[in-house]
C-alpha cells in the first residue's frame, strides 16, 4: 500500500515517542487504526533536548520495518553539535529514512531561553543546509501562521521561513491554529514572499480544552471566543467533548478545503479516534488493513 491521494487530499500524521509502556500501546494501535488511511508520512517528534533520540529513532525504524508507511523523523538543533546531528541524519539514510522535519527546537526545559549549542546549527535554515549537503533528503519545516513567539516582526519570521525553503525544504508545515483566517492570510503573504512549496495546515483536535490552552499559550496561537463557548463545562463529559471536538475540527478542514488546501497534517497526540474521524469526513477511506508485524504492545 502506497501513499496516496484520496480525490485530491493527502494527510499526514504526527506522533511523540510514549513515555510508559500504556501509552506505547495506544501509539501502536492508533499508527494501525490510522495506516490503512495511507498518509503521504507519518511524523515522530523529538524531545526539546535531544532526550526522545533514541526513542524517536526507534519508533522511526520500527514503522519502516513493519509497515508500508512513510516514517519522518522531527531531528532539531538544540543540544548537538553540527556533525553529531548529520551522523544522526547519515545513519537515518542508511537505514532507509529519506523524510526528515527539520527544527530549531525549543529551550530545553529550565531553561528560560534559546541558546544555540557551540559548534552546532544556531536555526532551522542551517540544518536544512547541512541535511541537504549530505542526502538527497525530502524536507519538511516548520511555519507560523500566527507568526513565531521569538520572531521581532512578522516580515523577518516569513523571511525565515523562505530561508528555509531556499535551503531545500519543499513543505512547510504549521504550528497549530483556530483562527483560519490568520492561516488563510498567511498562505497570502508566502504566495506573494515567493514561497512556492506547499503550506501544510497542522490540524490540532481537541483532545482536553485546558491542554490545548496550554500549548497555546506556549506558542501563540489565539483562541476564539467561539470555541472557549463550545468547551465550556465540559472538562468533566469526555463524550459530548469529542462530539463537539469532531465538530469543530471537521468545519475548520471543511472551510480549509473550501479554499483551496489540499493537504493537511494531523497532530494526533498518540490517538487515532479524533483523526481518523475527521479524516472520514474529507473524504478520506481506508485502503487495507494493516497489522504490525510484532503485534502491538498490550
Ligand atoms: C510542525 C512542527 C513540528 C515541531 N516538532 C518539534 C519537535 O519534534 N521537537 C521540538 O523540540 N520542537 C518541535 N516544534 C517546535 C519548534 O521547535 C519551535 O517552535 C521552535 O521554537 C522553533 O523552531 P523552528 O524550526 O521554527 O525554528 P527557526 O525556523 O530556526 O526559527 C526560530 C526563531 O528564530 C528566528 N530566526 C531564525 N533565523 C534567525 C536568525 N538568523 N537571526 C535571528 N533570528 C532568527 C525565527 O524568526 C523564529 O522566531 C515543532 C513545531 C512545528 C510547527
Amino acid at each position: 500500500m502506497s501513499a496516496a491521494r484520496h480525490g485530491g487530499i493527502a494527510v499526514s500524521f504526527e506522533f511523540f515517542p510514549p513515555g510508559d509502556a500504556a501509552m506505547e500501546a495506544t501509539l501502536w494501535q492508533s499508527v494501525q487504526r490510522l495506516a490503512p488511511l495511507a498518509p503521504r508520512f507519518v511524523s515522530v517528534t523529538y524531545g526539546a533536548d535531544g532526550s526522545t533520540r533514541d526513542r524517536t529513532h526507534n519508533i522511526v525504524t520500527r514503522i519502516g520495518r513493519e509497515t508500508a508507511l512513510t516514517g519522518a523523523p522531527h531531528l532539531t538543533c538544540v543540544g548537538a553539535t553540527r556533525e553529531a546531528i548529520l551522523d544522526v541524519a547519515r545513519a537515518y539514510w542508511q537505514q532507509g529514512v529519506r523524510h526528515i522535519v527539520a527544527l530549531r527546537g525549543d529551550p530545553p526545559q529550565g531553561a528560560s531561553r534559546y541558546e544555540p549549542h557551540p559548534g552546532g546549527f544556531a536555526y532551522a535554515a542551517d540544518l536544512v543546509a547541512g541535511l541537504r549537503g549530505i542526502a538527497d533528503f525530502d524536507i519538511s519545516v516548520a511555519a507560523y501562521p500566527e507568526v513565531h513567539p521569538e520572531a521581532p516582526t512578522p516580515a523577518a519570521d516569513l523571511a525565515n521561513l523562505k530561508r528555509k525553503i531556499d535551503a531545500g525544504a519543499s513543505r512547510a508545515i504549521t504550528q497549530f491554529f483556530y483562527d483560519t483566517d490568520a492561516f488563510l492570510r498567511f498562505r497570502d503573504r508566502c504566495q506573494a514572499a515567493g514561497i512556492g512549496v506547499p503550506i501544510v495546515p497542522g490540524i490540532l483536535p481537541v483532545t482536553r480544552f485546558p491542554q490545548v490552552l496550554r500549548f497555546a499559550a506556549r506558542c501563540g496561537a489565539a483562541i476564539p471566543e467561539r470555541l472557549r463557548e463550545r468547551f465550556a463545562g465540559l472538562d468533566d463529559d469526555p463524550d459530548t467533548r469529542r462530539l463537539i471536538a469532531a465538530s469543530v475540527a471537521i468545519e475548520q478542514v471543511e472551510r480549509l478545503r473550501g479554499h483551496g488546501v489540499n493537504d493537511f497534517h494531523f497532530y494526533t497526540l498518540n490517538r487515532a479516534e479524533l483523526t481518523y474521524a475527521i479524516c472520514h469526513a474529507l473524504g478520506v477511506r481506508p485502503r487495507a488493513p494493516v497489522a504490525l508485524a510484532a503485534g502491538v504492545p498490550a
